[in-house]
């Protein structure tokens, strides 16, 4: 399979062209959310740059492994390896299993996710499903050298890992960096080095999640989930691999680490990595009250928000960047982000209602080579959008009556928006249904029937028939605007 999609590889920091281990089958992982609380911001970026990801190596003709896991036990307080398990927590603070948590928070990710239009991946192993798997990968690091028991406790050996191999190698940092910077933590307590990471945790007597291992009863380091499932569903060599830049280090270095020290090589072959996204210039914490759910963008229900914002501005908000720049969150860019996708669903209702001529009176551009060129270019779908508002443009002018499409040129126009804005992109159109998988011609159908009844009744200057219509569908959240040329109309 040929085809030149190029995408930057945080490893060796630079732009390659993507070659996959298997011809045809493309297997990828993505690191999913800790399901402790209401999907926010920053689960939307990665979920959404990884699903044009996934959406588009479809698109090549790829069959796609893609797996996402549920992270539902070793992510503690302080993303180190000191701190209540974050689950365990707020079970504690509900008077809940962990289980009843994390079964909740991953509906809540689910709905968000459906909302979003992120398809689900193939594959969304639980790490609490996997505790063997990640004992086993705990006893190679042990039996390679790799390790060292302490106190019923299994640490990473970082210095001896480093003589031999380097760590900080996806990050670029180097070994004295990691240490002077975890320096100023508490003591090393019972690791040799403050740089050696947990691989196996024994559980304080109150530790509600655990279960029993060679070493003490106990829960996994948090890093380990990733290598362990990765491996276990696409090999000891697989594609891709895929996070949020703040992952880089140290989970994925840790992986990184974990994996050549019991398998003897790197598992991943492209690593990428999405960037950050800040509120009105500001990072978002829960400590700076600009710490916004999902769901409050949806309604609205947020002192920072000025309105709801639909899940398909967000969408669009958020592919209007390209994935490695930062994303700016804020009332007005937001707004702009909402106008600028209305007018791109116009473009299309306007393309879906357009008379064919006999004869084309403009010449097309190959819109289609423009799209394929910029998703093939490290997935640069602001280029994408810029490029089916250029076609927009053109559709317009056929609109207005001063130029004219064939019915070939109409297609290959709807056969660009179909592949482009709702199978690559992913974005929806609840007007004609498109995107959404469902068929919605017998519900447009009896709209256009509602309008052509009022069509004769304006004809039969039958004012009150046709207000009425009017009245009842824009009730029903139509929008119906009368133009020279008849009507159009949309769902608001
Ligand atoms: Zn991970």
């Amino acid at each position: 399979m040929k085809h030149p999609l190029f995408i930057y590889n945080t490893l060796t920091r630079r732009k390659e062209h993507f070659v996959p281990l298997n011809e045809d089958r493309v297997g990828m992982y993505v690191c999913g959310p800790t399901v402790y609380g209401d999907p926010h911001l920053g689960h939307a970026r990665p979920s959404i740059t990884f699903d044009i990801l996934f959406r588009y190596l479809q698109q090549l003709g790829y069959k796609v492994r893609y797996v996402r896991n549920i992270t539902d036990v070793g992510h503690l307080e302080h993303d180190a390896d000191e701190g209540e398990d974050k689950i365990a927590k707020k079970a504690r603070l509900e008077q809940l299993e962990p289980m009843e948590i994390a079964q909740f928070y991953t509906r809540r990710y689910h709905m968000a996710m459906d909302a979003l239009n992120v398809l689900p991946p193939s594959i969304e192993p639980h790490a609490t499903g996997h505790i063997i798997e990640q004992e086993e990968l705990v006893k190679e690091i042990l039996a390679n050298g790799y390790a060292y028991e302490s106190n019923g406790s299994v640490y990473f050996d970082v210095e001896k890992y480093n003589r031999d191999h380097h760590y900080g190698k996806l990050s670029g940092r180097n070994l004295e960096e990691v240490k002077n910077a975890s320096r100023e933590l508490d003591g090393v307590g019972e690791k040799h080095n403050q740089a050696d990471f947990a691989l196996w945790k024994k559980a304080q007597p109150e530790h509600i999640m655990r279960w029993p291992s060679p070493w003490s009863d106990g829960f996994p380091g948090w890093h380990c989930e990733c290598t362990a499932m990765g491996r276990k569903y696409l090999g000891n060599h697989f594609d891709i691999h895929g996070g949020g830049m703040d992952l880089v280090f140290p989970h994925h270095e840790c992986e990184i680490a974990q994996a050549v020290a019991s398998q003897g090589d790197d598992m991943v072959h492209y690593w990428m990595h999405n960037n950050m996204i800040t509120i009105n210039g500001q990072k978002m914490g829960k400590s700076l009250g600009n710490f916004i759910t999902l769901e409050q963008f949806f309604n609205g229900d947020h002192a920072a928000l000025t309105q709801a914002y639909s899940p398909m501005t967000i969408r669009f908000f958020i592919l209007q960047a390209h994935y490695r720049g930062t994303a700016d969150f804020s009332n007005d860019a937001l707004q702009a982000a909402e106008k600028a996708y209305e007018r791109m669903m116009d473009g299309w209702h306007r393309l879906l209602a357009l008379k064919a001529a006999p004869s084309s009176s403009i010449t097309l551009e190959d819109y289609a080579t423009r799209c394929a060129e910029a998703m093939n270019d490290d997935l640069n779908t602001p280029v994408v959008i810029a490029t089916l508002f250029d076609a927009c443009r053109v559709i317009n002018q056929v609109n207005d009556g001063s130029a004219t499409l064939s019915q070939a040129d109409i297609d290959s126009l709807k056969q660009l928006f179909t592949t482009y804005l709702f199978n690559v992109l992913g974005l929806r159109d609840n007007a004609s249904g498109e995107g959404n998988g469902i068929d919605l011609t017998p519900y447009q159908k009896a709209v256009e029937l509602l309008l052509e009844v009022r069509r004769n009744a304006k004809a039969a200057k039958d004012w009150g028939t046709s207000d009425l219509i009017r009245d009842r569908l824009a009730e029903a959240g139509f929008d119906i605007k009368d133009t020279k040329d008849g009507v159009e109309w949309k769902v608001r």
